[in-house]
């Protein structure tokens, strides 16, 4: 056993101040067995270092902003260039423009953005903003899709409340929640279905069109062409929520990815955006059509403000993200290191006589401890949560950190090395077979 007793005692005093010890449910080992989690205090590339001093490999790449690994040299130049120059402003600033323009060159979708703090804020603007151009009020959403903690989205959720078997939170008045329709994901009839019913009253079908929140997992064939058809045929906006998928895969998004190379079929009206474009700050953005996008404040009647929005510090780290992204072979390299270790993973479970599915998508992938594929929310569910957790533990104790929870990814970054998918190999084979013997 790895000793971690300062992290238990860390754990103990958190749970006397912060609720649940944890400043994110997510962060909590609740879905792998409970108790202390690992508190982190240094990282640097793919490697953590917790309090009691024992090395991790990093999967969990802060649930996907980390794309470039921790404390990347060019990324730290710009925070600590930034903060010399003053944190926050309150002003407009030059820097702002600089990263609405990369964004605007990677997604031609975008006519206009506009700059938030999370994930979460953007989504939950993008929908004020197709209620306010529609002038209707409901949402359709894909089960187990997950699009931050906004009352709204937090309807059959995905990946976090799932994790902690909260389907649907608490707190949220039936007013709200009656306003989203939720359907499967990939299933094309009954979002036809939906829209036939509710088609009048909806204003946008919200998806992550690459989903990350149940897994990785891939849409059909045609999927998203149904979605942007059946949608637009209903006189409602299509919403991507590209929090997770922006600059994951390609330097770009699902929009512009080489697997869908009908591009104008697939465009979206409206596109939100967060984690990689802020380098690891908080930030979130979204955009969308001119005339969409022209019924935000101040030159339309939604508003939607922020005190932080824009900050120097996340709009710096994030030019620099994108700059160490738009290096050549930096997507190809951990496309070849993760299908290596995907494939290790697949082979060393066969052996070892434990079901295991596999969803990669370039440098990012989802085990799921079943025999099936895993197509839609149902089919994540349907998957051996204890397997899991097991295996997470096996993992933990042979320096390995994965997500604690069974519905997310693994996820690659620019500095993970050969030697770190060896030895990954090496634990999860010995953790393979401590959990088949
Ligand atoms: N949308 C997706 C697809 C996400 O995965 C997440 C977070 O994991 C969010 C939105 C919310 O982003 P944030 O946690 O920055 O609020």
């Amino acid at each position: 056993m790895l000793p971690r007793v300062r992290s238990a005692q860390l754990y103990e005093e958190a749970q006397q101040h912060i609720v649940g010890g944890v400043n994110s449910p997510s962060r909590s080992f609740k879905a792998v067995g409970g108790g202390a989690p690992v508190f982190m205090q240094r990282a640097e590339g793919a490697h953590f270092w917790d309090v009691d001093g024992n090395k991790y490999i990093d999967y969990l790449a802060a649930f996907g902003p980390i794309i470039t690994g921790h404390a990347h040299p060019h990324v730290t130049e710009a925070i600590v260039r930034a903060a010399q120059n003053g944190v926050l402003y309150g002003t407009a600033t030059e820097l702002e423009i600089v990263l609405a323009r990369k964004l605007k060159e990677a997604i031609p979708s975008l006519d206009k953005v506009r700059f938030v703090n999370s994930g979460t804020e953007a989504v939950m603007t993008t929908i004020r903003v197709a209620r306010a151009a529609t002038k209707r009020t409901k949402i359709i959403k894909f089960a187990g899709c997950y699009h931050g903690h906004s009352d709204l989205v937090l309807v059959a959720a995905g990946s976090g409340p799932s994790t902690l078997g909260i389907p649907d939170s608490a707190g949220i008045p039936i007013s709200i929640a009656s306003e989203v329709i939720t359907v499967p994901f990939n299933d094309t009839d009954r979002l036809k279905l939906a829209l036939e019913r509710w088609g009048d009253d909806v204003a946008a079908v919200l998806v992550e069109p690459i989903v990350g929140n149940f897994g990785m997992v891939m849409p059909k064939p045609g999927f998203l062409e149904d979605v942007c058809r059946l949608a637009r045929g209903a006189g409602a906006l299509v919403i991507y929520d590209e929090v997770i998928t922006a600059f994951r895969f390609h330097y770009g998004t699902t929009q512009t990815f080489a697997a869908f190379p009908d591009r104008a079929a697939i465009e979206p009206d409206l596109t939100a955006l967060g984690k990689i474009i802020g380098g690891g700050l908080p930030i979130g953005a979204y955009g969308g059509r001119r005339e969409v996008m022209a019924q935000v404040a101040p030159l339309g009647p939604a508003y939607q403000a922020g005190t932080m929005a824009g900050n120097p510090a996340s709009v710096a780290a994030g030019i620099a993200c994108l700059d160490v992204l738009a290096a050549p072979g930096v997507y190809e390299k951990m496309d070849a290191q993760a299908a290596h270790l995907a494939a290790g993973l697949a082979e060393s479970a066969s052996r070892r006589g434990v079901p295991l599915t596999i969803n990669r998508i370039v440098g990012a992938f989802s085990t799921h401890f079943c025999d099936h594929p895993v197509t839609n929310y149902e089919e994540a569910q349907d998957t051996d949560g204890e397997q899991f957790a097991r295996f997470f533990r096996e993992m933990l104790e042979r320096g390995i950190y994965l997500a604690p929870s069974k519905y997310e990814a693994w996820f690659l970054t620019t500095a993970h090395t050969d030697a770190d998918i060896d030895a990954t190999l090496e634990a999860a084979d010995a953790s393979f077979k401590a959990m088949a013997g």
